[in-house]
């Protein structure tokens, strides 16, 4: 397996780097007490072809292979973890259209949302519960040549400013997926503020009240809503997490490499301090065992390994742990002065809480990855028993 990056990723990940270094890492805990995404910067975005990465050059995206998708995203995460979700929601409705859309959808919304012009939103969590989202109660009800939405939406990363949702919906009992452009009649968007992490990510209920949307705007079948259309972009948006994990993990090392490298206690270093060093050996030792499970993930992904999906679990996972951890070990190291809303650690320290919970919370991706393992136990010992059946 071949973990090393060609000299062009090495360039683009050196550009994606300087870029959110430079125009948002100095700004974030600005739009963090804000409670924002500036729109300007949403555009900026959008016109340097970052934000439709995903998006092939066919409909007007920059096409990014998975390694730079993923590198991009290491460089949003070790930002911003608000705009990382940003990247992430938006790029899981274009990665669910490019995948089941038909040929009509895909040209009419894809070069949109590569070029910004529509910021999309992923509806799926619903009061009622987010790890058991299959028994979503939102309907779908035929009405003519429409159907008709009932229902509600929470906790919807950027519903505040997104202009196009995908939402599922039950119809007759079977999950479906459907578009619903802002300004639909009937869709109504509630800012939720004040949350812990992710502050800036503009989060909103999204309420369907009798809410009329075109047959046209069924994304894939009846029934395919849950385990095709949000499957395929809660993978992709498991992907994007790991790697905004892991920027947000090297950011929290950074900070504390830097802060352990100039404050004295006791008349040395703290890099001197023994219990220090422990702290800091973890926090490199992860950040990189974080890194290559995200490299990993990434080389399956180029391959069309269908083993992708679960190492992508995993790596979302375990890099989410690591960026709750080494977070959290940033703020120690920086004692009070990472305790202050100055100070990016502490930052870092409640968005590594929030990776832990989206995108299939850390104790869904252990039932996951533990049910796997054993499948995979138990074929190696039939394999073994009967050798002929494989
Ligand atoms: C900042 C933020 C942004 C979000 N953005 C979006 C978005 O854009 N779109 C969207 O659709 N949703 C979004 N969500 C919702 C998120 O996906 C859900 O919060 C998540 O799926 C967990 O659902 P829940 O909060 O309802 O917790 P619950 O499902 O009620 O679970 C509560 C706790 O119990 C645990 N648990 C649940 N079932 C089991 C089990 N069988 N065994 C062991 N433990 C279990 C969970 O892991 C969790 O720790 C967002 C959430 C946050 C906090």
């Amino acid at each position: 397996m071949d973990l090393e990056l060609s000299a062009s990723q090495q360039a683009a990940q050196a550009e994606y780097r300087r870029f959110m270094d430079e125009r948002v890492a100095p700004l974030a805990d600005e739009f963090d007490r804000r409670q924002e995404m500036p729109a300007e910067l949403i555009a900026e975005l959008s016109r340097c072809g970052y934000l439709g990465g995903v998006v092939p050059a066919q409909y007007a995206g920059a096409g990014l292979d998975a390694i730079s998708w993923g590198l991009l995203c290491e460089a949003v995460g070790r930002a911003s973890g608000s705009l990382l979700s940003l990247f992430t929601v938006h790029s899981m409705v274009a990665q669910a259209l490019l995948k089941w859309g038909s040929a009509a959808q895909r040209q009419q919304w894809l070069p949109m949302l590569a070029r910004g012009e529509r910021i999309g939103a992923f509806g799926l969590t619903e009061p009622a519960g987010g790890s058991d989202a299959g028994q979503s109660t939102t309907t779908a009800t035929a009405d003519g040549e429409d159907w008709i939405l009932q229902g509600e939406k929470c906790w919807i990363s950027f519903a505040q400013v997104a202009s196009l949702f995908l939402v599922v919906a039950q119809v007759d009992g079977k999950a479906t997926a459907f578009l619903v452009e802002r300004g639909t009649p009937g869709l109504h968007i509630e800012p939720i503020e004040g949350m812990s992490g992710f502050r800036s990510a503009m989060l909103g209920r999204v309420l369907m009240d009798g809410c009329r949307v075109p047959a046209s705007q069924m994304l894939g079948r009846i029934g395919f809503g849950f385990s095709h259309v949000a499957g395929t972009a809660l993978d992709h948006g498991r992907y994007s997490i790991a790697w905004g994990c892991v920027g947000l993990a090297q950011a929290a090392l950074d900070a504390s490499l830097a802060y352990a490298g100039q404050r004295k206690t006791f008349g040395a270093l703290l890099l001197d301090h023994q219990l220090i060093q422990g702290m800091l050996a973890d926090m490199i030792t992860q950040v990189r065992a974080a890194r290559l499970l995200c490299l990993r993930a990434c080389v399956m992904k180029e391959a069309g390994d269908p083993a992708l999906i679960m190492e992508t679990s995993i790596a979302k996972y375990f890099a989410s742990r690591v960026a709750s951890d080494v977070a959290g070990h940033a703020v120690q190291i920086h004692g009070a002065q990472g305790c202050t809303d100055r100070s990016a650690v502490q930052r870092y320290m409640r968005d590594a809480k929030i990776m832990e919970i989206i995108e299939g919370s850390n104790e869904i991706q252990q039932i996951l990855i533990s049910r796997h393992g054993y499948r995979d136990f138990a074929a190696q010992q039939r394999a073994q028993i009967n050798p002929t059946q494989g």
